[in-house]
C-alpha cells in the first residue's frame, strides 16, 4: 500500500495558496487515494495537497476511528469555500501531521457553513461543528498556504526554537515517511 511522504516545517509548499482543481483527472483520483491512505497510516484525520507536495485545493478527512465519529463518511473535499462561520469560538488543542510531535491550542468558530466539490464535481453544501468543524477549518487554513505554524504565538516560537529546527532539519521520529530533500 502505497503512502506518500508528508512535508513538515518549514517547506515552501506548505505556504503556498494552491489553485483549485480544475477538472477531475486520473492524477486528481489517485492522489485522492493516496491521500486518504497516507492519512491513515499516519492515524491522521485530515491531510492537505500541499502536505504531500502537490498544488492542488484538494483535502481529505477521516474522523471515523474517533470516538462518537465512527458513523462519518470519510470526505474527499476538492475547492472548498467556507461560506459562514459560527459567532460562538472554542478553543481546541490541535496537532498537524507537518508538525510532528507538536501541540498547540487554537480557537476557532464552533461551526461551519462549506461548500465544496467532490471526485466527481458534484458541488456539496455543508454544516459542520464539533470535531468536523474543527478538522475542515484546519484543513482549509492549509490550501490557503496558513497552517498550525501560523497559530503559535511568538513566544510559543521562541520556546519551540530547538524542536522547531530539528524537525526541519529531519531530526524527529514518526511512525509515517517524511519528505527529504535528497540535495
Ligand atoms: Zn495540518
Amino acid at each position: 500500500m502505497e503512502v506518500l511522504p508528508v512535508y513538515t516545517y518549514d517547506h515552501p509548499i506548505l505556504r503556498k495558496k494552491l489553485r483549485p482543481v480544475e477538472e477531475i483527472t486520473e492524477e486528481v483520483i489517485e492522489l485522492a487515494l493516496a491521500m486518504h491512505r497516507t492519512m491513515k497510516n499516519a492515524d491522521g484525520i485530515g491531510l492537505a495537497a500541499n502536505q504531500v507536495g502537490r498544488d492542488m485545493q484538494m483535502l481529505v478527512i477521516d474522523l471515523s476511528h474517533t470516538e462518537g465519529n465512527e458513523d462519518v463518511k470519510p470526505l474527499t473535499v476538492i475547492n472548498p469555500a467556507i461560506k459562514a462561520y459560527s459567532e460562538e469560538e472554542v478553543p481546541f488543542e490541535e496537532g498537524c501531521l507537518s508538525l510532528p510531535n507538536l501541540r498547540a491550542d487554537v480557537i476557532r468558530p464552533e461551526a461551519i457553513q462549506v461548500k465544496f466539490y467532490d471526485t466527481a464535481m458534484k458541488e456539496h453544501e455543508m454544516e459542520a461543528d464539533g470535531l468536523l468543524a474543527r478538522v475542515m477549518q484546519h484543513e482549509v487554513n492549509h490550501l490557503h498556504g496558513i497552517y498550525l505554524f501560523d497559530h503559535l504565538s511568538p513566544m510559543r516560537r521562541a520556546l519551540l526554537k530547538r524542536k522547531l529546527l530539528g524537525i526541519k532539519r529531519g531530526e524527529v521520529e514518526t511512525d509515517y515517511p517524511l519528505w527529504r530533500d535528497e540535495g
